[in-house]
């Protein structure tokens, strides 16, 4: 199990970082990013903790691989460049942005702006339209199938607005509390559920890899500098 969207008690989670590592290690995960929601107020404060747990963990830990990550949350649209750029100058490995679900009144725009600005991934994108979409496919930002009760019931629409466009797709499960961690059956059924067949889930699973081999890799590059 990969899952690169997590909440601590950094934000509204209900886990010390470390507890939430501890739970997805049992529930037998390879890698977690634990992304708590950021903005301009705390966005320094986070990143700097949630990179310390991480790293430490890493270090105590060989079968599980903890990413640093954020989830940049109702940031204004024309905001949201500065603080992705400022995420990965912090140190986030995994930067996911809070995408238009339909359950909540995320400013219209913020998709195309997380999009433009070049997130990881977008998380919950419950109101992506085709041009998005197609414009996520050309910038490679992955779209995101959520676990998350409410944003979830978009799964569908984004499957289906993903696959027209070509863009790439994740799973994750956006847990707030070790009930919501879940495991590689249930994450299938959320995919088969959200529309796909199980070689897309298998991609779906790659492109969530792939993520994580390339946070590991600006890690190494941002080492040596
Ligand atoms: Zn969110
Ligand atoms: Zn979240």
């Amino acid at each position: 199990m990969i899952d690169l969207h997590t909440h601590s008690l950094f934000s509204d989670g209900e886990l010390l970082p470390s507890e939430l590592i501890q739970r997805a290690r049992k529930k037998g995960y390879e890698a977690i990013a634990i992304t708590d929601h950021v903005d301009i107020s705390n966005i320094d404060f986070v990143i700097k903790r949630i990179a310390r747990v991480c790293k430490d963990t890493n270090r105590a830990y060989a079968d599980i691989k903890c990413l640093c990550g954020v989830e940049i949350t109702h940031v204004a649209p024309v905001l949201v460049a500065g603080l992705v750029k400022m995420s990965r100058l912090l140190g986030a490995q995994v930067v996911v942005f809070h995408g238009e679900t339909v359950v909540e009144p995320v400013e219209p725009g913020s998709n195309k702006a997380a999009i433009l600005a070049c997130v990881d991934i977008l998380a919950h994108p419950g109101r992506i339209t085709d041009e998005d979409a197609a414009l996520a496919a050309k910038l490679g930002v992955c779209l995101e199938i959520t676990a998350r009760a409410g944003h979830n019931i978009t799964n569908g629409h984004v499957a289906v607005a993903a696959k027209k466009a070509g863009a790439k797709l994740v799973f994750d499960t956006d847990a707030h509390a070790p009930e919501n961690l879940t495991d590689d059956q249930g994450r299938e059924k959320i995919l088969l559920a959200a529309g796909l067949n199980m070689d897309e889930i298998k991609t779906v699973i790659d492109n969530s890899r792939e993520l994580v081999k390339k946070a590991m890799a600006d890690k190494r590059k941002r080492r040596k500098k």
